[in-house]
């Protein structure tokens, strides 16, 4: 077993390299499904493989936003492998099995999250009966836990980058400049009983610039994964890079918006400022969305935010009085309102469960969350994940749990606290958390009605700029409007008739649109909407029922031979990435260079 520790960059041992080199037969999987389930590898219902609806919608019945996304790190992994790589992303665990026993690999890559650790081992367990001879590589934010050499029988485990220790391990230049997967932001949309069709224009393509962030919250699991304070990795290092392999993205999808995975995309100032230059020159009518840190934010003129396509972004509130520098000296309610009014969605992240929070003051941290009136409000317990400075100081203190006292299958911040809260009782902090979230649920309303408001919004200021570009990506956003989302408002004020606030709330957005919109708004509100009212109450049943979403097992190859098949079944789809222009390199683990942005 070696452990490959990061700060920044996997640093690969020396006799890590595979003998077979670029011929070795590699497998790709993530952790094994049901996830929506309580189970003895750790799958847990409140813990579905759905984002939002996991953290964010999840108190939200009905109008919760319900969908999946896929396993980005993996697929990166294996655009970037010149060895040929299968990916089984969701797979079950009779897929898993059948997928070992059917064909022969020399390599298999685990990717997991921490909560997870169960379905790791009992994988590695797999992999030694079906594949003897097959490495075992584990990565992903499992591999932080401190003793996992002790609990899964891996015999590398990478911290950090991924596709630089393959590149090293597989025989491979390590600097080759990155190949991006094709990936689309999400599948299986659904929301009040309906299955969202998938369309592309209206798709994202999912954009992989970076990863890590500098900034170092003492709670940021990915920022610690990537090297912490100081610390990212670049995959495309100028604007120019970005642009180039967004206009591949473009082209192969047929897209005209990114979900910009990236920790803190704007902090990377000078590279987001050459984008906004490039899609200004070739006319790109582009949307964004984007996690970004109010310090970041602030750092922009809205104008640079608009022509720049940001449309959405996720940004950190932590809490009130937060001693974090990102936050310092920003008015978060000032700086929600400004870009709400440019017609930029907002989703706030909040934490319950920060040192001073106690059960008396808890209600006024919550009403301060809530009273952002963000699009969306992520709300997670205060965790410490391993590898993080708040992690060293609750050990320090001798403040954490052990596995004995809670399963690492709960530690996902969505149930109970990992640590001793010096205030909060122990078990209460379930409780308080959904509290918060049916605060917000019931003072702001549904996430994707409060959504259109917003939209509408941004398109009255600016279905006239001057600069058509803008304009353009304006007419884009709001397409959907008239169409299909107004019956979604529709039926909510009819589902939410007994609450006068919200339903005089959404009659004001109605009105506004209808007035926007005229006659076609006026006819297709009330018959999307009777339809929608019919499906979300269908809905609300089925969810009390208990019905839950699983998503499907993707099953990918980066070869299309057939290479290493000992007896027939499933064929996998080959997958498909964008070469970057040739000639350019990648940098990692480059040190922070943003200067006052990063404290
Ligand atoms: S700003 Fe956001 S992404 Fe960066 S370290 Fe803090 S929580 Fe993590």
């Amino acid at each position: 077993m070696a452990t490959c520790t990061a700060t920044g960059v996997a640093e690969l041992d020396a006799c890590a390299v595979h003998p077979l080199g670029s011929k070795a037969r590699v497998l790709l999987s993530s952790v094994f499904g049901p996830y929506a389930q309580d189970d003895q590898y750790g799958s847990r219902s409140i813990n579905p493989m759905e984002l939002y609806h996991n953290q964010v919608t999840r108190v939200q019945g009905a109008f919760s936003l319900r969908m999946f996304h896929r396993s980005w790190g993996l697929m990166l992994l294996q655009a970037n492998m010149d060895a040929p790589c299968r990916c089984l992303d969701f797979p079950t665990l009779d897929r898993f099995i059948e997928e070992i026993r059917r064909n022969r690999y020399d390599v298999v890559g685990i990717g997991a999250i921490i909560p997870n650790i169960l379905k790791v081992r009992k994988m590695c367990e797999l992999v030694r009966r079906y594949q003897p001879a097959a490495t075992i590589v584990v990565g992903g934010h499992v591999a932080g836990v401190p003793d996992l050499q002790e609990r899964v029988d891996a015999d590398h485990v990478v911290r950090g980058d991924g596709v630089r220790w393959f590149r090293r391990f597989l025989g491979q230049a390590e600097d080759e400049p990155i190949r991006h997967p094709i990936i689309w932001s999400g599948f299986g949309r659904r929301t009040m009983g309906v299955n969202l069709p998938f369309r592309r224009r209206f798709t994202a393509a999912t954009l992989l610039p970076s990863v890590g962030c500098p900034i170092g919250c003492d709670f940021c699991a990915t920022s610690a994964m990537f090297g912490g304070k100081g610390r990212f990795v670049n995959f495309y290092e100028t604007g120019d890079e970005l642009f180039d392999v967004m206009c591949r993205l473009e082209k192969a999808m047929g897209v005209q918006s990114f979900f910009v995975m990236d920790e803190n995309f704007l902090l990377h100032r000078r590279r987001a400022l050459r984008l906004l230059e490039l899609m200004e020159e070739h006319g790109k009518p582009w949307a964004l969305y984007v996690f970004s840190s109010a310090n970041a934010l602030r750092s922009y003129t809205m104008e640079q935010l608009v022509a720049l396509g940001v449309s959405w972004v996720w940004m950190g509130l932590e809490g009130k009085d937060s001693r974090y520098g990102k936050l310092h000296n920003t008015d978060t309610h000032r700086l929600v309102r400004r870009l709400q009014s440019h017609g930029i969605r907002v989703l706030g992240s909040s934490i319950i469960g920060l040192d001073e929070h106690t059960p008396e003051n808890i209600d006024e941290a919550i009403d301060y969350a809530v009273s952002h009136s963000t699009e969306f409000h992520q709300f997670m317990l205060y965790t410490p994940s391993p590898g993080t400075p708040l992690y060293a100081r609750l050990d320090s203190q001798g403040a954490l749990l052990g596995t004995d006292e809670i399963s690492e299958a709960d530690v996902h911040g969505q149930y109970r606290f990992a640590h001793r809260h010096p205030h909060i009782p122990r078990g209460e902090e379930t409780e308080l958390l959904l509290r918060a979230f049916r605060r917000d649920l019931e003072v702001n309303g549904p996430s994707i009605l409060r959504v259109v408001a917003t939209t509408v919004a941004g398109w009255k200021r600016y279905k006239d700029h001057p600069n058509r570009r803008i304009a353009a990506r304006f007419a884009w956003e709001v397409a959907d409007v008239a169409a299909g989302s107004l019956g979604g408002v529709w039926a909510g004020r009819r589902l939410l008739r007994a609450d006068s606030r919200l339903a005089a709330r959404l009659d004001a957005v109605l009105r506004d649109a209808y007035a926007q919109f005229g006659l076609k708004a006026r006819l297709l509100a009330p018959i999307v909407g009777r339809f929608l009212l019919w499906s979300a109450r269908r809905e609300a049943k089925r969810l009390a029922r208990g019905w839950t979403y699983e998503p499907p097992t993707f099953y990918e190859s980066n070869v299309e031979l057939d290479l290493h098949t000992d007896a027939p079944g499933p064929k996998p789809k080959l997958c498909r990435f964008v070469e970057p222009t040739a000639g350019r390199s990648r940098t990692a683990a480059s040190p922070q260079r943003s200067g006052a942005l990063a404290r």
